[in-house]
């Protein structure tokens, strides 16, 4: 499978990994990945409107009103940069083939 490919400024090749979940039971709401995303990919959304079943919270996040969610994956240009700034590694990443 060919994954898309990107060239740098100075000329070198480089694979994107584009955004393809968010766990967002891992998920804070601390706004990070949205703040830094250039792109129309992510969303605070209520917890209540999250996939997360009721009685699946985590301890430390019943309080949370709030988490990310995905809301155009294919905005993602693949830069990485939610997930450098992520305290709580919610975010995986893919190097994708072109969709036809
Ligand atoms: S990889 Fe880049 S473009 Fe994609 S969601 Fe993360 S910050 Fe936005
Ligand atoms: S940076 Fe991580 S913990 Fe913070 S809102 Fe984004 S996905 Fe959630």
């Amino acid at each position: 499978m060919d994954v898309i490919t990107a060239i740098t400024r100075g000329g070198k090749a480089w694979t994107p990994e584009f955004v393809v979940a968010l766990d967002a039971k891992k998920c804070i709401g601390c706004g990070r990945c949205y703040k830094v995303c250039t792109r129309n990919v992510l969303e605070l959304v209520d917890r209540s409107d999250s996939d997360i079943p009721e009685d699946d919270d985590e301890d430390d996040s019943e309080s949370i009103a709030s988490v990310m969610a995905i809301s155009d994956p294919m905005d993602c240009t693949g830069c990485g940069a939610c997930s450098r700034v992520c305290p709580k590694n919610c975010l995986t990443h893919k190097a994708m083939a072109m969709e036809a």
